[in-house]
């Protein structure tokens, strides 16, 4: 059947239930952001022409929110808990409801046995027929639901599933007996689906999807209004939480610097007293509702955070409100292994900001990111925002329109059942010279002359989602990684294209000297180093890893160009 979009929320929001503060939530908020969802649908409806979309049969299983899986959420989402996975899930919900698929919406394991036909009890009874499913979308609590409850029969099904996962799943950490035999076993990995089956909140992991969220939208009026009520000394802090100002004392205390010269206001949430780490000049206003919180950065000119929460929704708000967000740089940056809140988490991603979407794909006048512990930066940096004018800023990807077209994209083209068998193209040829792409790149690397490979080739291309138009094959440096080598050069890591570079002639394209070439199985491969002109190639297509890099080795890397504003689609994506 062919879906059709929606621009009727009501049926939407009688399937998300009630009873739970967290539900409450997730339905003001689809409520409130209606009229966007409808608009857009309506853009997205005119850009995709008369295009065939398949209506497909799609569960949604929020794992987090059952009470099997303890829902720690529900009880704080009035008391400054994380809300923005609510946030996402929300959202979530909308896109696939707009864009006419056929939703079954569970929240319990009683409806996810109830949906997917088993009968109660555990593992003992598995699905015996056909999955009554095209797509699953839930978490890692969901994901262990389903294990327990579906038994084997999970391993025939899994390539339906999508797992929504705010920080991402590295590849060396999905694979379980890799992860197992050389130290990247973590509580969540593991689960030896194809990376891009796990769907973030930012595209801060190319070896994942990037699902997202949307933030509020302002017509022209609405933005020319912000600017002349905008007030230049007003500051609101990030943090909902009152242990998140913690992070505040000591340090030299830059709340202090900042009160100088600005008035400083909050959203902690309290009981009856006002929290002791919130200082006395602080205007508190408490936990605000969304649409309250919004009116707020809207006066505000400055969103200021204290290094957490990490990659939260709050900054896009600030900014699409015409704020600057003002954020800690981390020095050395934060890791699972050197911080607690990432400690288990199953990627070893460096995070050199709070927020560094907000820094990397946004960056100034809208982001300021400086070294707290230094009072002179500091100090300047609140100088010149209270100087400069900025405009509300939301990025194409963060409005409706944009992750109505990514899903639509992921929905209609991703498809994890299908093998995907090694391609190994005729020929890798130069495509213009170094200097069109980046002049004197230092991480683009010169074999001999820096340039990337595009491909070519006499036989018919298999297709591909994303095409094979948008590969770009390049070398990273010693050490680095896919993600920074292709990042470096203006373009994205794209591990669906590594089966399309894994082989001798893109070696030769690059024109690599290898004495020997091996296969083996490690997520740092195909690579090679220079020293020992040794090449190796991957064996194993589950660790195609854009995160991996090892100080002896520069990596072969598949990267791939993207839509401005839109960066998990290629040019020829849709
Ligand atoms: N938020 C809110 N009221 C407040 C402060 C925040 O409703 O007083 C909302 C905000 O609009 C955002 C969500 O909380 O959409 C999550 O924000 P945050 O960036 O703090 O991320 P979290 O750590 O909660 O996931």
């Amino acid at each position: 059947r062919q879906a059709a979009f929606r621009t009727d929320l009501s049926v939407l929001l009688e399937q998300v239930g009630s009873g739970k503060e967290s539900l409450s939530f997730m339905k003001r908020r689809i409520r409130r952001l209606a009229q966007q969802w409808a608009t857009a649908a309506n853009r997205l409806d005119v850009k995709l022409g008369q295009r065939w979309r398949d209506q497909k049969k799609i569960l949604v299983h929020v794992g987090f929110l059952t009470e099997e899986s303890g829902d720690v959420f529900s009880p704080k989402v009035l008391k400054g808990g994380p809300l923005g996975e609510m946030v996402q899930w929300a959202d979530i919900l909308t896109a696939l409801h707009v864009l006419g698929h056929n939703l079954k919406i569970s929240m319990s394991v009683k409806d996810l046995q109830g949906f997917l036909g088993v009968p109660p009890g555990r593992g003992s009874c598995p699905l015996t027929g056909p999955l009554p499913f095209d797509l699953i979308y839930t978490d890692y609590h969901g994901l262990q639901q389903m294990k327990q409850h579906m038994g084997l029969s999970l391993k025939k099904h899994k390539c339906h599933i999508r797992v929504i996962d705010t920080f991402g799943t590295e590849p060396a950490y999905n694979h379980e007996e890799y992860a197992t035999l050389h130290g990247y076993r973590t509580n969540w990995g593991y689960w030896n689906l194809n990376p891009r089956q796990y769907m973030t909140m930012f595209p801060h992991t190319p070896d994942n999807s990037f699902m997202g969220f949307v933030s509020e939208e302002l017509n022209e009026t609405e933005k020319r209004s912000i600017q002349q009520n905008k007030v230049n000394n007003m500051a609101v802090v990030y943090g909902k939480e009152a242990s998140m100002w913690k992070l505040q004392q000591g340090k030299d205390s830059f709340l202090e610097i900042l009160h100088r010269y600005m008035e400083v206001h909050g959203t902690v949430y309290y009981e009856t007293q006002r929290p002791p780490e919130v200082p006395p000049f602080v205007k508190n206003h408490g936990l605000l509702p969304q649409h309250e919180l919004q009116q707020l950065l809207r006066k505000a000119k400055l969103f200021i955070g204290f290094g957490f929460p990490y990659e939260g929704p709050a900054p896009l708000e600030a900014i699409a409100n015409g704020c600057i967000f003002l954020q800690p740089k981390f020095q050395p940056p934060h890791s699972s292994l050197n911080h607690e809140f990432f400690r288990g988490k199953p990627t070893s991603r460096e995070v050199f900001s709070q927020h560094p979407y907000a820094e990397q794909y946004i960056g100034r006048p809208h982001v300021m990111t400086v070294d707290y512990n230094n009072s002179l930066e500091f100090d300047s940096a609140i100088k010149e925002i209270m100087k400069t004018k900025v405009e509300p800023f939301l990025p194409y990807e963060y409005t409706c329109e944009g992750m109505l077209e990514r899903v639509h994209a992921y929905v209609q083209n991703q498809d994890f059942c299908v093998p995907e068998p090694p391609f190994v193209p005729t020929n890798f040829s130069r495509q213009g010279s170094a200097a069109a792409v980046r002049p004197n790149g230092p991480l683009f690397v010169p074999i001999p002359n820096s340039t990337a490979l595009g491909w070519t080739s006499n036989v018919t291309a298999p297709t591909a989602w994303p095409p094979l138009s948008s590969l770009r094959l390049l070398v990273s440096q010693e050490g680095q990684s896919c993600v920074d080598a292709c990042h470096s050069a203006g373009f994205i890591c794209e591990p669906a294209h590594f089966r399309f570079i894994n082989n001798k002639e893109s070696l030769r394209g690059l024109e690599v000297q290898c004495e020997v070439v091996d296969s083996e199985i490690n997520h740092i491969l195909p690579a090679f180093s220079v020293l020992r002109r040794e090449c190796g190639l991957q064996r194993e297509p589950l660790l195609f890893s854009c995160a991996g890099h090892s100080p002896k080795y520069r990596r072969v890397c598949p990267c791939r160009d993207y839509r401005r504003g839109q960066v998990a689609l290629c040019r020829d994506c849709l």
